[in-house]
């Protein structure tokens, strides 16, 4: 049992504590344990059930989470314990807990804070150590909390009972079973709102100035729930709170019993939420998994956020446009050999691999197998692990086994693998006919994938299936008297994870871009990009590059112009990304009002690069 009592004290930063942890000795003779803490909150005294001190010291150690700083307190018992012999250890500590989240001028954004006691509210999460924290364990749970008066107090478990004390006010939660790994806190002056939809309650949080935010968070949430259970399944959960963060500038963050988004993240656009609710499905109700297993929870979060943007675009181009968003993340330039999915989780490398990336196969997957079966395995998988951790090879085994097929060479290849398929079209009009063949490269012998191809002729575009299996596939179909197929474009709906004509169209408008820089031919550059624009219309990417360029000669005003082109196509992901230029561009041309005004509007979008791993 794990009993937690603790107070913020806010005007100070400070956090107070005091653990009472019953151990339950693994091995015989154990003399000493462990446990982590933040190293700004000091140990003051460990006492066993008797009430006798005991010997302990508290030494700053490497970090075991990124982001967190870390202390090991070595804690000496009086007398060794047997194996299965318990004993009863309170700790206090207290300290400053606060992680200021101000303006880095050279990195042009604002350092984010994941947790916190501020004057204005106090956002704890595990992995900043604000409890004594010991790797791997399970265990009943109660927190008491005491906060200022006029504060709630939202954590793990059901509210027991409230009280005032000294004009202060005392929450106190308990929860049946809980991991050592998964204990969230969030106190503030919070006025909130709830609504019941069935067994199941939605409750927002948020600050008094945001009052007019508590139903449309609320309505929103309900809608992405309701989308995500009618593709998944019903989630393990009662509840679902929606927390506003105090901090200026932190983030988005996923806790068992709903998620924190930070004050300037609040707006209409709703960034973040749908990736942290599928957390629900892809974290909650199937626990997280770390190392190589990341992608499980991180990769299926990130698929479910874009395949409810894509499904909800206004619009077939719109959708495109936030499938090319996620295909573009998912491959670095060039295609370049790559760790796999599975590297990068386990060794905490880039996380395109684990989020972007693992999405687009699980996308891919959707395509091999239709919507119906691919739901059917996910809701399986559900199913299957609900409450329990899986890993990889779960996973593909009931995927395996809800399709009935070997869908090994399609794991082995996306996600074991660090090469992605590269595709090329050549074809002919002849006699009445268009024949070609479909280049599959980077692919072993066995790898087949079924692939659309859209024919635009003289007198209409039309699209057939061609499945490539290893290097190509020669195809043959019959055109309408007079047709010219002047155009053939590989998987126009980005249903495939892999390389065709329009992402290396964007590589070299990126590459164009970059030679500007040195070279002195622009009128020639410039025009080759506008070609490359024009071959592929709206593309926010390389209308990008085409900015880009015009920056690199400091021509500000039409850079800034294409930028206000690429908003008035409202990309879905692509917003920050052109209001971050516009700002990079003011600053450059020294106007530092405009540079402020749009480096904000950026931030407030809430670019995925400032969503967070739990
Ligand atoms: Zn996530």
């Amino acid at each position: 049992h794990f009993s937690l009592d603790i107070e913020i004290i806010p005007e100070e930063h400070g956090l107070k504590g005091e653990a009472k942890l019953r151990l339950r000795s693994g091995i015989n003779g154990l003399k000493s344990f462990d446990f982590h803490l933040r190293p700004s909150l000091r140990v003051n005294s460990v006492k066993d059930e008797n009430d006798n001190a005991l010997v302990f010291s508290q030494n700053k150690v490497e970090r075991i989470f990124p982001n967190s700083e870390t202390s090991l307190v070595r804690v000496s018992l009086d007398q060794e314990l047997s194996e299965g012999e318990t004993v009863e250890i309170v700790a206090s500590y207290d300290g400053i807990f606060y992680m200021p989240s101000d303006f880095d001028p050279k990195e042009r954004r604002y350092n984010r804070a994941f947790s916190s006691v501020t004057k204005e509210a106090a956002w704890l999460r595990p992995v900043q150590l604000w409890y004594p924290y010991i790797a791997n364990k399970s265990m009943p749970l109660t927190i008491r909390a005491k906060v200022p008066s006029e504060w709630t107090v939202i954590t793990n478990g059901e509210l027991e009972s409230t009280a005032e004390e000294n004009g202060k006010k005392i929450f106190v939660f308990q929860e049946g079973e809980i991991s050592s790994l998964d204990i969230f806190l969030f106190a503030a002056s919070y006025i909130s709102k709830s609504k019941t939809i069935g067994d199941f309650h939605i409750t927002a949080y948020f600050f008094p100035h945001h009052r007019d935010f508590l139903d449309p968070y609320i309505e929103k949430t309900e809608e992405i729930l309701s989308f995500y259970t009618q593709k998944f399944g019903a989630p393990d959960a009662e509840k679902f709170n929606i927390i506003e963060i105090g901090m200026s500038y932190g983030t988005g963050t996923g806790a068992p019993f709903g998620y924190g988004i930070s004050s300037h993240l609040i707006n209409l656009d709703f960034p973040l939420i749908p990736h942290e609710i599928a957390h629900l499905w892809w974290g909650e109700t199937v626990s997280y998994n770390l190392g190589e297993d990341t992608w499980l929870h991180e990769g299926l979060a990130t698929f479910s956020d874009y395949c409810y943007r894509s499904e909800k675009a206004p619009d077939k181009k719109a959708k495109r446009e936030v499938l090319f968003g996620l295909l573009n993340k998912a491959i670095p330039v060039g295609n370049p050999k790559t760790l796999s999915i599975l590297e990068g989780g386990a060794k905490h490398a880039e996380g395109f691999l684990v989020y972007e990336r693992a999405a687009f196969v699980v996308h891919t997957l959707k395509h091999i197998l239709g919507e119906e079966l691919f739901l059917k395995a996910l809701r399986s998988y559900i199913e299957a692990f609900r409450s329990k951790k899986a890993d990889t090879a779960d996973f593909i085994r009931i995927v395996n086994s809800v399709s009935q097929k070997d869908l090994n060479w399609f794991f082995d290849y996306y996600l074991r693998g660090g090469r992605l398929p590269r595709y090329r079209v050549k074809s002919i009009n002849i006699g009445g006919k268009v024949r070609g063949t479909l280049y599959q490269e980077n692919v072993p012998k066995h790898f087949r994938m079924p692939l659309t191809l859209e024919f635009l002729t003289n007198k209409r575009s039309f699209r057939r299936e061609v499945e490539v299996k290893g290097s190509k596939k020669k195809f043959n179909f019959d055109l309408e008297k007079g047709e010219v197929v002047s155009r053939v474009t590989i998987d126009p709906d980005f249903d495939v994870l892999g390389v065709s004509d329009i992402l290396e169209d964007r590589w070299e408008a990126r590459s164009l871009r970059l030679e500007a820089a040195e070279e002195k031919n622009f009128r020639q550059l410039e025009s080759l990009l506008f070609s490359l624009s024009k071959k592929n219309p709206d593309n926010v990417h390389i209308l990008h590059e085409v900015g880009q360029f015009y920056f690199a000669q400091q021509k500000w005003d039409k850079g800034i112009e294409i930028y206000k082109k690429i908003m008035s196509f409202e990309p879905d992901d692509f917003t920050f990304i052109a209001l971050a230029n516009i700002a990079a561009a003011y600053e450059l041309m020294g106007d530092k009002k405009m540079q402020r005004l749009y480096l904000e509007k950026a931030l407030a979008k809430g670019s995925s690069m400032y969503s967070i791993v739990r």
